[in-house]
């Protein structure tokens, strides 16, 4: 679903990504972890096509981000299919930017009617399907102001499902809440997963990565520098960036 080539991206002469590589299957988690700085939301944004790669190739679900590819060469997407393309994907971020003055459902419905072009009606079943699955039912109504944290990013996740994206990206989505409303939301992403959703998350929770995710990664400076199968390489780390960074994170 997702295919990472040797991808490099640099804001001026700060290089960020020096040839990140990695493949995600069809209903696989990826966990992304790293010390601050290594890169890791970058990556996620050049998966979503907000920065463009400088070097390498991405692909999700077949297709080159950003790109068209005839003989070799590359060509840049008309804004309209680039926008196609993102579509797909949906981003839950740290700080849940829902817009304050809608409500719950509102903010749901927003995208699926204004990008989709879906009638109000279906948008909002949708949208309380969307909210009786991150349990949040009885709160269509209410403001993210009259909201907890750990509701704010339920709505924000059900927002992002609105689209129906073939992929999920996560960056620290529980970072931001306090340590009592992390649960209710990794619950929600546990059963996103068993649903069969393909995730890339960036956390720092290790609980949820050694049960949830197929796949740990590791990365420092910009390159991958350990990935594996979450127990083991929590368990037996092989490199010395990688066993520094764990025993911080422990
Ligand atoms: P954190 O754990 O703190 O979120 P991160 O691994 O997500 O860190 P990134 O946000 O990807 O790291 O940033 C990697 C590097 O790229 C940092 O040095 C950052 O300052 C730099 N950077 C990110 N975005 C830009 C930008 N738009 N322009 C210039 N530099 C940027
Ligand atoms: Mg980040």
């Amino acid at each position: 679903m997702v295919k990472a080539d040797r991808v490099c991206k640099n804001f001026g002469a700060l290089q960020v990504l020096k040839g990140v590589s990695l493949e995600i299957d069809r209903g696989q988690v990826l966990c992304l972890v790293g010390p601050s700085g290594s890169g890791k939301s970058t990556f996620l944004r050049c998966i979503n096509h907000l920065e463009q790669v400088n070097a390498g190739r991405l692909y999700v679900d077949g297709d080159l981000v950003g790109y068209s590819e005839k003989n070799g060469k590359l060509y840049e997407l008309h804004p309209r299919a680039a926008a196609k393309q993102r579509q797909d994907i949906g981003m839950v971020f740290q700080h849940f930017n829902l817009f304050p003055h809608r409500t719950a459902l509102e903010n749901i419905i927003e995208a699926p009617t204004q990008v989709k072009r879906v009638s109000k009606k279906k948008a909002i079943e949708r949208a309380k399907d969307l909210l009786d699955q991150v349990g949040l039912s009885a709160k269509a109504n209410a403001y993210p102001a009259q909201l907890s944290g750990g509701q704010q990013q339920r709505v924000a996740i059900a927002r992002a499902l609105a689209m129906d994206p073939k992929l999920m990206l996560f960056d620290e989505p529980t970072s931001a809440l306090d340590p009592e409303l992390v649960g209710e939301v990794l619950t929600v992403m546990k059963q996103l997963a068993k649903d069969g959703m393909t995730m890339v998350v960036v956390t720092h929770e290790m609980g949820f990565a050694r049960e949830v995710a197929d796949q740990l990664v590791f990365m420092d400076g910009g390159v991958v520098v350990e990935s594996g199968e979450p127990r083991q390489l929590l368990a037996n780390p092989q490199q010395d960036r990688t066993k520094a960074f764990l025993s911080n994170l422990l």
